[in-house]
């Protein structure tokens, strides 16, 4: 993971709905991300694509990732996935701790397992936290505290070079550019962020691990985001699948 890129991933969550279907979006989206050099960018698509996907570019720029993990490399653990299949099929990403994972029960204990699992088998991790809303006594951050705190307990320093931090509240996620995150909160966030890294590691730990923002990014609001906001790339959504908006997101991200 190069720290001079930006970093533009995307969630498929669970879309589309076939391999071909994949497939035709993966290739609409090399044409651009194959050429965006100031870019690194990230399908994170449905597990069961990842190890076709992966064998369909070569190169750097454009990598596969996958969107839950399991903690345990085998066993009897009916129906999970484990960081060393998903290696071995081309997964290099993995996102961990997304709040749709976390609705069906995932606890902060779990995500912690699934970091430290991910980050030792040489996964990028990109690790998910975001309060559910707002308050006017910023309680909120406490409880984003205690989401980043939790996560990395135990997690040694030098296995923080393949960690990305999304910021990610779930009041801005699958709504539109205007529900988004402003600049100016997103750069509050930001230094939120580096200010706890810096406590549990060192601050040139701390400042070296990207920062990226997730929520209804689109093409109508990276470029201000980018601008003003501080941070290090995107996690997006339902922009990443239509490849006319994502390859949009690519190329404004690529020209700043
Ligand atoms: C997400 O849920 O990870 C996400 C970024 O979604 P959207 O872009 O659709 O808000």
């Amino acid at each position: 993971m190069s720290k001079d890129k930006k970093l533009i991933i995307a969630n498929w969550k669970l879309n589309p709905e076939s391999l071909k279907d994949a497939k035709k979006l993966f290739v609409d989206i090399k044409k651009v991300a194959s050429r965006t050099q100031k870019v690194q960018t990230v399908i994170c698509s449905p597990s069961v694509y990842i190890a076709e996907l992966s064998k369909m570019y070569s190169g750097h720029r454009l990598e596969v990732g996958a969107q839950d993990v399991f903690w345990e490399n085998k066993g009897k653990h009916t129906g999970e996935l484990s960081p060393t299949a998903l290696k071995s099929v081309g997964a290099k990403y993995v996102i961990i701790g997304h709040s749709e994972r976390r609705a069906l029960g995932e606890s902060n204990t779990d995500v912690n397992k699934k970091v430290a699992a991910a980050l030792k088998a040489g996964l990028n991790v990109v690790l998910c936290i975001g309060e559910s809303k707002r308050d006017s006594q910023a309680l909120y951050l406490k409880f984003l505290r205690e989401e980043l705190e939790s996560a990395l307990s135990g997690v040694p320093k030098n296995h923080l070079k393949n960690l990305i931090i999304t910021y990610e509240p779930l009041w801005a996620i699958g709504k539109s550019a205007d529900d988004a995150v402003s600049s100016h909160q997103m750069h509050e966030m930001y230094l939120f962020i580096r200010k706890i890294l810096t406590e549990i590691y060192t601050k040139n730990i701390a400042f070296n691990v990207p920062i990226i923002y997730g929520g209804s990014a689109e093409p109508d609001n990276v470029k201000e985001l980018l601008d003003s906001g501080e941070i290090d790339g995107f996690l997006v959504g339902h922009s990443s699948l239509k490849a006319s908006q994502f390859n949009e997101i690519l190329k404004i991200t690529n020209s700043i």
